[in-house]
């Protein structure tokens, strides 16, 4: 295949890269730590803003994304690096409502065999119906592993994609 770079799809995002770049306020000095403490683990799903739904805002947080916000060994990974060396003292999980992870792995492969015509084979994304149960998993799971509770609080926190609130979820 021929180099994708230059491709046009991008053209709209390099061009607004351009934009963004005249006005940006980062700098030499403009460090990797998380100012607010902040580790937030949430879902992919394009409705969550996961700074902006909790006040916070850039170099304040490590945001860590994956499908339906469950806590993959990447994921715990990158907690652990953020407890140890990024500044991070408290870590939300946050699952979010019509996740269509909560669908399950079946229903989501029906959906893109349906929509794409792709067979997405054995693939389960980390899909679970019970989302909560899910989340209160990881949640404890955090709070057990000793390098991360020796440094950081975690909560677990269910977003609501309609009216933008968070709720504890245990
Ligand atoms: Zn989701």
């Amino acid at each position: 295949m021929a180099r994708v770079n230059n491709a046009p799809a991008f053209d709209d995002l390099l061009s607004a890269n351009r934009e963004y770049a005249q006005n940006f306020s980062g700098g030499e000095d403009f460090d990797g730590m998380a100012h607010a403490g902040l580790g937030l683990l949430t879902c992919m799903d394009s409705r969550i803003e996961p700074l902006g739904m909790v006040g916070l805002h850039l170099g304040d947080a490590k945001i860590i994304r994956t499908p339906g916000g469950r806590l993959t060994e990447e994921a715990l990974n990158g907690l652990i690096l953020a407890v140890s060396l990024l500044g991070v003292t408290r870590i939300m999980v946050v699952p979010h409502t019509r996740c269509a992870m909560a669908d399950g792995a079946e229903a989501i492969r029906a959906k893109a065999l349906e929509r794409s015509g792709v067979d997405l084979g054995g693939l389960s994304f980390g899909a679970f119906t019970d989302q909560l149960a899910g989340a209160r998993y990881d949640v404890a799971r955090l709070r057990h592993e000793p390098l991360i509770s020796s440094r950081a609080v975690v909560g677990g926190f269910l977003y609501d994609v309609v009216t933008g609130l968070l709720e504890p979820v245990d």
